[in-house]
């Protein structure tokens, strides 16, 4: 497609969208020309390919035809939507005055100027929104080589900050899910934001951080915000320079976001969990991308928007501090015990309106008439919603909370109410937005307006009378205004013979049309009646304007106080919503400590079980788990498709949902806090990284194994699959033998290697289990219940080690893999190597079946060597004569 270099010999308009091109040029320009928004030259072809529009040519530019494609200004939306769900960017090409503005100025066009850019990030319609989920505006900041990020919804106004380690980047972005991230050069490359390119723009670091975030709250310091570190107030700052450059125009008069002061998140402890984690148990999404068959859909019962990102909110980031998870159980169990309240609560917030996002839109100046309609009766719900929680004290400290937040002092409810008409318009400039009564002028105006119409019908009456003409119509045309109309046959004969008595007066017919069937008339009365008709419409419009004006200053003066109803609806939506899914059954408030409890009775997946449930498949079997101190390990065993995956997760969940302050699918669940959680159940393919199923595995029990703590709470399904039995198994064994002898956390570890169960006896803490199968006329029947006991191979250390695992744990692999593989030869029986794996001080041993290396800080120097060369060596392949020269090797290298 052509794509002309320069601008020279433009017409005025085309000029004006090049200089509007050479500012966005990565973007589409929506170039607004009358009813259309125009696309032009490489702009058209490619929106044409995306939209589906037709490509039509324009006048020329430097002897060629210009290709141009529009959309109507109406359809905007729709065609906005499609373009930023793709990742493109569009600048917005606004008109700034009217054709007549323009001629009084002499200009040779309008003036056009890009009053907004439209980026995933910062979307505020409706369309283009999910409703459920927060829209975050990611930035992220380097500063000194440490990590700032700060994310915005600019539909809500929320904002948050939080300085960290480079390395938990993924795990950011895996919370947060970010529409788009603003990164610095220095980022660019980094592999997890490279997956996600399309939704990726680079942002230079702002200059001066601290006071140009201080500037955009109108604060001389941020210290009455909390305190941050530098690289979050680069980060916030990132943010703001990207909203100032994006949703309003250059230099123009600002229309600025209205964000909450930045959140620190420092301080506030969530509970950890790492992209893989999420993934696997398909908190948001399910693995497959949708949001039907994931944790959310399964538990969501909110009947609002805010409620349900505020609880997608909540289970991206569950919490772990017992008082404030306690508090959240408090508020749900309170409205489970009170159902009529729940029934009054939950049928004021059906169908409960957007109170945040329609702020937001008010904020940046793009608002409709529904948007303070949006405010009047979400407000009004809140005023009743608070009158029902009165009613119910004394309440829970949230609840109590949330009630008085629900009816803000300066509320704008009534004022909204007595200036909103009944029946309101789409857009603002359609009129009759406002209620009679509530605006003396502008009852006036309109008054006038409507007497101006009187005045038409009467002018009609007389002019038919006057010039003779029964069938004389007043009629408005676009172009000429009133006119008055008559069939050909009686508007030729007032021409021939106009009535003499009105010569001069200011109703002598004067002809301004013949067409072909009718003749049009004016007279100097009309006309002036047409001129003080179109001026009190004007006027009317007007003054309707500069009532939504204020009512918009009005709503935004009570911002504050909004954002904080509208923040008590949505929790409350939360709150109720749990209580709601525990008042249909067999879902418990859990009990959850500060020791490393784990015990819960009659669990299920809350996913399977409503995937059963609409399949009208089998019931779901609810199972025990029991990790408490003294048995915190348990493996289990079991075949294919008998239901481990399904328990792994289910523990995982219940975690993920106690802590997040909800009810869980369970009989009874006492669960000690988990500072992280690690789950790796499904498949581990990375395909966008190029890497292979086990050295995604490996990499991901490195991680396990190098940050799990003894409050971590680890499901593990099949650690070694990815390679051949021996490795495989040898893999497997010494990462349960570094999760019982040295992390001590808390887990579950399925595995298919029968062997591993011969370490029950040496583990003190291991608990085996099994899958329940059972044969029924020669066919395996799948119980799907977790009972205590035993039931009834490749080349993995080296990818273990690429992947990082730690050394010692691959070495321990290593030996155990030799001692394996010397079973396998005959050699000796495997029982009696056992006692090398116990829990008890590793005694030394041969060089060739090392002990297990104590894990914790690395060994160095001549370690790594003797390690390696261990490594190398392949036992089976050595002759008695090279073994013993391999092993005066190894003590040379000591
Ligand atoms: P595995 O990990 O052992 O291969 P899964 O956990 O994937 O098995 O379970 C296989 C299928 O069995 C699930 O899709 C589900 O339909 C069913 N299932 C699993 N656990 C249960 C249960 N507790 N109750 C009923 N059905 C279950």
């Amino acid at each position: 497609a052509p794509r002309p270099r320069s601008a020279e010999g433009a017409t005025p308009a085309m000029a004006q969208w090049f200089a509007a091109k050479a500012q966005h040029p990565d973007g589409f320009v929506f170039f607004r020309m009358g009813d259309f928004y125009e696309l032009f030259f490489e702009d058209a072809h490619r929106a044409a390919a995306i939209l589906g529009l037709a490509v039509a040519h324009r006048g020329e530019h430097r002897g060629e035809p210009i290709p141009m494609a529009g959309v109507p200004v109406h359809a905007l939306d729709g065609y906005l939507a499609r373009l930023i769900r793709q990742g493109h960017r569009v600048a917005i090409c606004e008109q700034r005055e009217t054709p007549e503005q323009a001629k009084a100025r002499r200009a040779p066009t309008i003036r056009r100027e890009i009053v907004r850019v439209v980026t995933p990030g910062t979307v505020t319609e409706e369309a283009l929104l999910e409703n459920g989920r927060p829209s975050w505006l990611l930035a992220l900041a380097l500063v000194e080589d440490e990590l700032g990020a700060a994310w915005t919804d600019l539909s809500t106004g929320a904002f948050a900050c939080e300085a960290l380690p480079r390395a938990e980047l993924p795990a950011l972005l895996a919370r947060l899910d970010p529409a788009e991230v603003l990164a610095p050069e220095a980022l660019l490359d980094h592999p997890a934001l490279r997956a996600m390119a399309e939704r990726l723009t680079p942002a230079e670091p702002a200059r001066d951080p601290a006071a140009r975030v201080a500037g955009f709250f109108g604060v001389a310091s941020l210290d009455g915000f909390g305190s941050f570190a530098p690289p979050e107030i680069a980060a916030c700052a990132v943010a703001l320079d990207y909203l100032r450059r994006t949703q309003g125009p250059e230099g123009g008069e600002a229309v600025a976001p209205r964000l909450r002061p930045p959140e620190a998140q420092g301080g506030r402890e969530t509970l950890r969990m790492d992209a893989a984690t999420r993934r696997s148990l398909e908190i948001l999404r399910s693995e497959r991308g949708d949001t039907r068959n994931c944790l959310f859909a399964a538990v969501d019962r909110t009947l609002t928007a805010a409620g349900c990102r505020e609880l997608a909110a909540r289970l991206a980031a569950p919490l772990t501090s017992l008082a404030a998870i306690s508090a959240r159980h408090d508020a749900v169990q309170f409205l489970l015990e009170a159902p009529p309240l729940r029934a009054t609560l939950r049928g004021c917030l059906k169908g409960a309106p957007d109170m945040a996002r329609a702020l937001a839109r008010l904020a940046l100046d793009r608002f409709a008439p529904r948007d303070l309609a949006a405010l009047r009766d979400g407000l009004a719900r809140a005023e009743t919603m608070e009158a029902a929680l009165a009613g119910a004290a004394p309440l829970p400290p949230l609840l109590e909370a949330a009630r008085i937040a629900l009816r803000p002092g300066g509320s704008p409810r009534a004022e909204l109410a007595r200036a909103l008409a009944a029946e309101l318009p789409a857009r603002l400039e359609d009129g009759n937005l406002v209620a009679p009564g509530y605006d003396g002028e502008l009852d006036a105006l309109k008054r006038l307006r409507d007497d101006a119409r009187g005045a038409i019908a009467a002018m009609q009456m007389q002019l038919a009378q006057d010039w003779g003409v029964a069938s004389l119509k007043i009629r408005h045309h676009q172009q000429f205004g009133f006119l008055a109309e008559m069939p050909a046959a009686a508007g030729e004969k007032l021409l021939r013979s106009p009535p003499a008595a009105l010569d001069g007066t200011p109703r002598a017919p004067v002809h301004r049309q013949t067409m072909a069937n009718a003749h049009r008339f004016t007279c100097a009365a009309l006309a002036e009646l047409d001129r003080r008709l179109a001026a009190a419409g004007e006027q009317a419009q007007k003054r309707e304007v500069a009532v939504a004006r204020h009512l918009r200053a009005l709503c935004l003066e009570a911002g504050g106080a909004i954002d904080t109803a509208a923040a008590a609806l949505a929790e409350i939506d939360v709150h109720a919503g749990s209580a709601e899914m525990a008042a249909g059954g067999a879902w418990c408030r859990p009990e959850l400590t500060e020791r490393a409890d784990f015990a819960i009775r009659q669990a299920r997946h809350p996913v399977v079980e409503a995937a059963l449930a609409r399949a009208r498949g089998p019931a779901f079997v609810p199972n025990d788990a029991d990790l408490s101190a003294g048995r915190r390990l348990c493996l289990l065993t079991g075949p294919n498709m008998a239901g481990k995956s399904t328990f792994l997760r289910q523990n995982a969940m219940l975690v993920v949902l106690a802590q997040s302050g909800l009810f869980v699918p369970a009989a009874e669940a006492r669960i000690g806090l988990v500072d992280r959680l690690f789950s790796r159940v499904g498949a581990a393919d990375d395909i966008a990284g190029g890497r292979s199923t086990f050295m995604v595995e490996m990499t991901e029990t490195a991680a396990i194994l190098n940050q799990a703590t003894a409050r971590s709470l680890v499901v593990l399904d099949e650690v070694g699959r990815g390679t051949a039995t021996w490795d495989g198994l040898a893999i497997a064994w010494a990462v349960l033998e570094a999760l019982h002898d040295r992390i001590r956390c808390r887990t579950v570890f399925a595995t298919h290697f029968h062997e591993l169960t011969a370490l029950s006896g040496k583990l003190p803490e291991l608990q085996v289990a099994h899958m329940q199968v059972r044969e029924h006329r020669g066919e395996v029947v799948f119980q799907h219940l977790v009972a205590p006991g035993a039931a009834e191979k490749s080349w993995g250390l080296h990818v273990a080690r690429l992947g990082g695992v730690p050394r010692a744990v691959v070495a321990r692999a290593g030996a155990v893999l030799a001692a394996l593989e010397a079973r396998a030869a005959g050699l000796e029986p495997l029982a009696e190597e056992l006692p090398l794996f116990s829990a008890a001080t590793p005694a030394p041993a041969p060089a060739a079946f090392p002990a297990a290396t104590p894990l914790g800080p690395q060994p160095d120097g001549a370690w790594h060597e003797v390690l390696d060369a261990l490594d190398a060596l392949d036992p089976d392949a050595l002759s008695p004569r090279e073994a013993l020269a391999e092993l005066y090797r190894l003590k040379m290298l000591h």
